[in-house]
């Protein structure tokens, strides 16, 4: 007989020992695996233990009825092919027998062909089954495959921070994610709703280019959109077809970047940009306007009038390389350029060294200068030339902006996990709305008694950048007239250490 490469396995349940016996013999003859059960219990037991693919149970037997014995066969596989078999065959049996699940009704005596023939429909059903169910098990799995690839491609949607959104062709939402909805301040929309009238027109605009040409052309349109007003949002938009697997088109698939900070950090340089061409365009406007006085002999400037415009031009230059300086150090703080030693310093020797280097300024105005030290150990871990420079800066302009004969108070004591570090004077102090400006690019007081002071308005915004990239902190009071203090606030680590946000 012809079966499958894997050997048929039969349970052959029947009381009567010869027929049992000689079917066993016949099946295994013939490629099957055939083993035996005197009665309904051990036929049972037997299914049980193993797979089989057919069953003959006899309809009568002395413990268990055939008819009880297929239903418990069927309850441990349904897909066993069960035939019941019996000399004493009536209607009724066949009837019951079939619609509990027997597969078919073997007549007993039976001859060989025929118990074969029938064996080999029921082999050809149990396959069938197999496959089925093969088939069955694979659907499900598929669809259960497909049901967690749209979770994950919603959950991936939702987490990513630019908005997707796709339309077909017909301009009804296919997909979108929780962050196109979040800048387009969409609430309430759904698959299938046509949405291309509540959309930002620009975004519409692009969409409708597409769809209007109603082909696939692999393009992509972009542009900016200030959604919120006073750039409270500003957004990227980009539109790009989206292609059946035809290579028609299927609809358009929007994306959109927050680009609110970028376009921030863009306005804030150009600003910079001007403003630093500016402040070099007025110093080397005067010095080629006393160069051009001094050689154009129209003019007959006289030598001790020479002298003055060179001397003038000199002191313009000098204050063109003092900005040109700090604008470099700027950059290299910026582009975190410069390399820093950290090692442990003693702010008490620092200030003390700034007082010592500055000495003729402080002379030239007789200014007496007080320290104050108010921390057994003043010590923190920072670079060196950085902290030189922040205390610099900041007592070089209590000097500049006090007044002849004035005084600065220096002390530095601790503060929790910070030292304190209090830069007074008794200068021209500050206007509130001069004090708000005081750490921006250039700013500089423009009055009577600032006229004859030169600087570059770049120091106080190096100090500035020098105390952040500390972790630190700096407070500023002042009096118009009276004086200003400094407060400079640089974190101590347990340990005795100060922290430090640039590497
Ligand atoms: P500059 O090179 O002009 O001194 P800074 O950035 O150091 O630049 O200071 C900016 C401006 O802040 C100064 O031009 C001055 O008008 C004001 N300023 C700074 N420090 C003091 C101070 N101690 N007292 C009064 N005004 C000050």
């Amino acid at each position: 007989m012809v079966v499958d490469d894997l050997k048929p396995q039969v349970l052959i349940i029947d009381d009567e020992k010869g027929l049992r016996l000689g079917t066993k013999r016949l099946l295994e003859s013939e490629g099957f695996i055939a083993d035996v059960a005197e009665n309904g219990t051990e036929g049972i037991n037997l299914a049980r233990s193993k797979p089989f693919d057919l069953a003959i149970i006899d309809l009568k037997m002395p413990d268990l009825d055939g008819i009880e014995v297929l239903k418990e066969i069927r309850k441990i596989d349904p897909n066993i092919v069960c035939f019941i078999a019996t000399a004493y065959a009536s209607y009724e049996t066949a009837i019951e027998s079939t619609k509990l699940g027997a597969y078919s009704y073997i007549p007993k005596p039976f001859t060989p062909e025929e118990l074969l023939l029938q064996l080999k429909k029921g082999y050809e059903k149990r396959l069938l089954i197999l496959e089925a169910e093969k088939l069955k098990k694979e659907r499900e799995e598929r669809l259960l495959e497909i049901a967690y690839e749209k979770t994950r491609l919603k959950t991936i949607l939702n987490s990513i921070t630019e908005g997707a959104l796709v339309v077909n062709k017909t301009g009804e939402l296919v997909l979108y994610n929780s962050s196109a909805l979040k800048y387009l301040d969409l609430h309430e929309i759904f698959i299938g709703d046509v949405i291309l009238e509540i959309l930002p027109p620009e975004i519409t605009e692009m969409i409708k280019k597409f769809i209007d040409s109603n082909e696939y052309i692999p393009n992509s349109y972009s542009t900016q959109i200030e959604l919120k007003p006073n750039k409270e949002l500003i957004v990227e938009a980009t539109c790009s077809p989206v292609p059946h697997a035809d290579g028609s088109l299927a609809g358009v698939v929007t994306v959109i970047r927050n680009i609110t900070e970028a376009k921030k950090v863009e306005d804030i340089k150009s600003q910079f940009v001007s403003m630093v061409a500016h402040e070099l365009k007025t110093p080397v406007a005067a010095v080629i306007g006393f160069i051009k006085i001094i050689l154009d002999d129209t003019f007959g400037v006289k030598p001790e009038q020479q002298k003055d415009f060179l001397n003038r031009s000199y002191v313009r230059l000098n204050g063109l390389l003092a900005m040109v300086n700090d604008l470099l150090d700027i950059s290299r703080m910026e582009l975190r350029k410069t390399q820093r030693e950290i090692k442990e310093l003693d702010i008490a020797q620092v200030l003390k060294s700034t007082l010592d280097f500055l000495e003729l300024e402080l002379k030239k105005k007789g200014i007496t200068a007080n320290l104050s030290i108010g921390c057994s150990d003043c010590h923190l871990m920072a670079d060196q030339n950085e902290i030189n420079r922040l205390f610099t800066n900041l007592i070089s302009n209590a000097i500049k902006y006090n007044k002849d004969n004035g005084s600065i108070d220096l002390e530095i004591k601790r503060s929790g996990n910070y030292l304190r570090i209090r830069v007074s004077d008794t200068g021209i102090g500050l206007k509130a709305e001069e004090k708000a400006k005081l750490f921006q690019e250039f700013f500089r007081v423009k009055n009577d008694k600032t006229r004859g002071i030169s600087g570059t308005g770049l120091g106080l915004s190096i100090v500035k950048r020098i105390v952040d990239s500390y972790a630190g902190k700096i407070e500023v009071e002042s009096e118009f007239n009276v004086g200003t203090t400094f407060l400079i606030f640089l974190p101590i680590k347990e340990n005795g250490q100060s922290s430090s946000t640039q590497k």
